[in-house]
């Protein structure tokens, strides 16, 4: 019987300003979830996302605004300076001091997610890689670092630019005694891996605390990382919790 759902694929985008539309819809949706998630801690944290167009610029949440009430037009455009040229609310300077690092050392990232979720920054403390032990697991495996420096909190472009170069190549950044950052080719699939990242560190913390797990083999783990750890399988996982947040809360479009 054929399928009436066609198989997933990227949207494409004939003009910068439909592209820049689902960027920040994506955006908006993305701290819904965070929200939903218990992803907030007081005004820390921050999704952004490059805008499609002036890409050195890009969108993010405004400084201390709740994850659970953002709307695509609370949405701050800022430049390289870190100038709000669109919107009315203050900017977290930390986000602009990470952030704009992050997406000028890395033109191929469209999004970044940083949040204080409770699992990623218990399991920052522990200055260690996640280990293969799950199936999940194994989208972060040779594919995340970790940090390792505390010096308060990021305020500056220098350390902005450190933790870029930790990023390098990878999906993923464990910051020391801070938490979790994620980036990726779409907004979904920043926020996916920041969604399913604090999951593994919950898992690996539940799993180590109640004994010692096996872990994957270097072999299946790397087989696996292609299987669930590709900009398209990110991109796709984030798309059940999109289209049900917009059920729920569709003002979220507004
Ligand atoms: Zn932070």
């Amino acid at each position: 019987m054929p399928s009436d759902r066609l198989p997933p694929q990227f949207p494409v985008f004939d003009n910068a300003a439909d592209e820049r539309r689902h960027r920040k819809q994506r955006l908006a949706a993305a701290y819904r979830l965070f929200g939903h998630f218990g992803f907030d801690e007081g005004a820390a944290g921050h999704i952004t996302a490059r805008d499609p167009e002036l890409h050195d610029h890009f969108w993010v949440n405004p400084l201390g605004m709740n994850f659970k009430q953002i709307c695509v037009k609370d949405l701050l455009l800022v430049n390289a300076r870190g100038e709000v040229v669109e919107g009315n609310w203050p900017l977290n300077k930390a986000a602009f001091a990470i952030h704009s690092q992050v997406h000028a050392a890395r033109p191929d990232v469209v999004a970044a997610a940083h949040a204080h979720s409770l699992h990623g920054k218990a399991w920052s403390s522990l200055r260690r890689q996640l280990d293969p032990l799950t199936q999940d697991a194994c989208a972060f495996y040779g594919d995340h670092a970790v940090f390792d420096d505390y010096t308060g909190v990021v305020l500056d472009l220098e350390e902005g630019k450190r933790i870029a170069h930790a990023v390098g190549d990878g999906k993923a950044v464990i910051l020391r005694n801070h938490g979790l950052l994620t980036v990726g080719h779409s907004v979904d699939e920043a926020a996916w891996w920041f969604i399913t990242m604090e999951r593994s560190c919950q898992a690996q913390l539940l799993a180590e605390a109640a004994g010692t797990p096996v872990h994957i083999s270097p072999d299946a783990a790397r087989l696996t990382a292609t299987q669930v750890g590709s900009h398209v399988a990110g991109w796709f996982s984030f798309s059940p919790l999109y289209d049900w947040i917009v059920r729920e809360q569709p003002d979220l479009l507004e």
